[in-house]
């Protein structure tokens, strides 16, 4: 199969707006970092991962990849040499037995080893695509099939082999199947059989020891997070593996796995902000629990959004279909931007987001120490494959024409013909777009789905337009022609779905165009108070507003139902400052129902959950949920739960090692006296571990309230 769109030449399509300038700005900071790219390389020398189960080893090959699709981007000739120095460094620490891995023979093949080694074949695969030099990828190819030729060699179906699935004791040995993706590409390569065999090996384990994830894709009745284990990122680069063998084979039922698995994830597990998993890094029904007071904790990983982003990339590429566009849209402005740090901050990237009365900075997934100083992480390494892939996606083209799929301002020299695009895209809806090129060929600018109004015209001339699809402009095209494209920028009220709690489905939020908008704290109004944007027609009362707090694409005040005025920017600008100083949210409370004076408040387990029993200990359960609390006569408060999606079973066991040794956090937001407390670090101390009904009992200090 042959993709059904391609892109353009490194350095052929040139753009100046925030996608164009992200890019840029990540190549300059983190890409060309040789220091950083020696740091990764060493860990292959040095293979201390085994120690600790680790995965320093993901490093080099995810941030490789990000650079690989950010050069076909930029061509830029420093970054170009740059990937190519550090590939020739990695030559250089194969091991004599052929393994490119972080882990000692002696530890091998557990943890995160072949996920690790997956990432280093996938990125020297990468590099193959932009290589123009024979030797060296004749030298890369070698080296390649010695690697994946060792792997083969000790894990697989065979007698005295270790099954895939059972090379890591993390997520069912999804993270290993992964490595599905390079092996394919390997075969392709190649053309040797049994890189083909290995790949129908791994698809027949199922991708994961818990569930066969592919099985269950196809059948389509199970939702994802059911399929037997939830990591988000590693289920998702399993089927970016199954596109690939659909690509290589052809057989339409990889495609249908791969596109049920998507409508799947987006219908139920992605957020408002385009990233999956309000729990940790998990897919947990996140569609339902965005809204959900008590999922404010860790949640939102920036190695879910570009995984999500790249995996909606593969199938607009395979597909040709604007749904996948729109979904990398969403994602790329509101949850992947939001994760791309200021300059001052030390890492370029942060890892969590948040959506309801929480902040941005709470910890830094994936980190691990490296043996040459520092650390790095897992979120920081991936993001360059989405700032890389947006504008390198935004023009590209098939036989019969162009397809615009995002919109910025600048230029792009496709097989047709060069365009031009003028706009101040996302944050206003007019798009100039005009050809500088000749010739019958069809032009498709992609229409958001978001839209309910557009107009489009060709030198004038109106031409149909439906949000959600593709508009096709075929015809003969002359020097200078002018395609105007305007989308309407009305701020609608999203209204939320119902949730575990009635409490989930009492918030709005607000959207324009593609940018979600959130409120923070830096705009100097106290973002936990109760917000109800007057509502008209599905769109709020809203104006362009200049934000001096913090530079922002776009900032809002927002009229609300009892004649105030409130203020909002885009998602991607706020809570930049990683800490409380820009707590922030973008699904609005409509109405406090955080407020204790009625003898009844929420608390919300932010690890945990924990009821409190009238003799001082607390029942600690697995996953986040939300409690009512009564306080009873003996001084106690009684907590009570509506969860509907309660499941047991995994977490508590992380906390309950040392009796008495641990400590979990929770959350209480609360409001006495009309002023607002938040006690983020309340502590809950284990003193006795009952696994026998799912259940850890736990002591519990007394609120510590701090006043905000
Ligand atoms: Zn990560």
């Amino acid at each position: 199969m042959k993709n059904a769109i391609s892109f353009p030449a490194a350095g052929a399509a040139k753009w100046e707006g925030v996608l164009g300038n992200t890019s840029r700005y990540i190549e300059a900071r983190e890409l060309k970092n040789r220091a950083l790219w020696a740091a990764f390389v060493n860990e292959f020398r040095v293979q201390k991962d085994g120690e600790r189960n680790a995965w320093a080893g993901e490093f080099w090959g995810k941030m490789l990849r990000g650079a690989c699709i950010t050069w076909r981007y930029s061509g830029d000739p420093e970054l170009y040499e740059v990937i190519c120095g550090t590939v020739e460094d990695m030559l250089t620490a194969q091991d004599p037995l052929g393994r490119f891995s972080t882990y000692t023979v002696d530890t091998e093949f557990r943890g995160w080893d072949m996920w690790c080694r997956k990432y280093v074949l996938l990125a020297m695969e990468y590099f193959l695509e932009i290589c123009p030099d024979d030797g060296l990828k004749a030298r890369i190819t070698e080296a390649c099939k010695k690697h994946a030729d060792y792997i083969i060699e000790k894990v697989g179906p065979g007698e005295g082999q270790i099954p895939i699935v059972f090379t890591s004791n993390w997520w069912g040995g999804m993270n290993s199947c992964s490595i599905l993706e390079p092996m394919v590409k390997l075969y392709a390569l190649t053309k040797e059989p049994r890189y083909l065999d290995y790949c129908r090996y791994i698809i027949e384990t199922g991708g994961c020891a818990y569930g066969d994830l592919f099985a269950q894709a196809l059948e389509n009745k199970t939702l994802p997070c059911d399929y037997g284990s939830d990591k988000a990122y590693e289920m998702i680069s399993c089927f970016e593996g199954i596109l690939e063998y659909y690509k290589l084979t052809g057989e339409e039922k990889y495609l249908t796995m791969a596109e049920n698995f998507f409508r799947a994830v987006r219908e139920t597990d992605v957020t408002i902000t385009g990233c999956c998993g309000t729990h940790g890094e998990q897919f947990n029904r996140s569609a339902v629990n965005q809204t959900d007071p008590a999922m404010t904790g860790v949640m939102q990983d920036n190695c879910v959004s570009v995984t999500w982003l790249k995996f909606a990339g593969k199938l607009l590429a395979l597909t040709g279909k604007a749904c996948y566009a729109e979904v990398m849209e969403q994602t790329a402005y509101n949850a992947f931007l939001t994760a791309v740090n200021l300059p001052e901050e030390e890492q370029p990237f942060d890892t969590y987001g948040a959506l309801l009365l929480s902040h941005r900075g709470k910890s830094r997934g994936g980190w691990q120490p490296l043996a040459a100083g520092g650390g790095y992480g897992c979120c920081q390494c991936i993001g360059s494959a989405a700032s890389g892939l947006m504008p390198l996606s935004a023009v590209t083209w098939n036989d019969d024409g162009v397809f615009v799929s995002f919109y910025e301002q600048g230029t792009a020299a496709t097989p047709f013909g060069v365009l031009r695009v003028e706009t101040k895209y996302p944050a206003e809806g007019e798009i100039k777009i005009t050809a500088e090129a000749e010739g019958t060929f069809a032009l498709r600018l992609r229409i958001p789905g978001w839209c309910r109004r557009c107009a489009l015209t060709v030198n004038g001339e109106a031409v149909k337009a439906e949000p959600g699809d593709w508009a096709v402009m075929e015809r003969r095209w002359n020097r200078g022609d002018e395609v105007r494209l305007t989308l309407d920028m009305e701020t609608r009220v999203i209204h939320a779905a119902p949730g575990r709690f009635e409490v989930c489905q009492r918030h709005t939020a607000l959207r324009r165009g593609p940018l979600v908008m959130a409120r923070d704290l830096r705009l100097g109004e106290d973002v936990m108070l109760p917000a109800r944007p007057l509502e008209k027609d599905g769109a709020a009362e809203a104006e362009l507003w200049r934000n001096e707090s913090f530079p922002s694409l776009v900032s809002l005040a927002v009229r609300d139902e009892n004649g105030g005025v409130f203020h909002v920017a885009d998602y991607g600008s706020c809570g930049k400052t990683l800490d409380a100083r820009s707590l922030m949210t973008c699904w609005l409370p409509e109405e406090d129902y955080l407020t204790p004076e009625k003898e009844e408040f929420c608390i919300c387990g932010e690890a945990g959950y924990i009821g409190l029993d009238p003799d001082g200990t607390c029942s600690l359960k697995n996953k986040g949920t939300l409690f009512r609390a009564r306080k009873t006569g003996a001084g106690f408060y009684r907590l009570e739960s509506e969860d509907r999606y309660l499941r047991c079973g995994g977490y508590a066991l992380a906390w309950s090692e040392e009796p008495g040794g641990e400590e979990s956090e929770f959350r209480l937001i609360s409001d006495r006296g009309g002023k607002r407390y938040i006690a983020n670090k309340l502590t809950c101390r284990l003193v006795k571990p009952n696994f026998t009904d799912g259940q850890v009992m736990c002591s519990f200090e007394p609120y510590k309230w701090i006043l905000k």
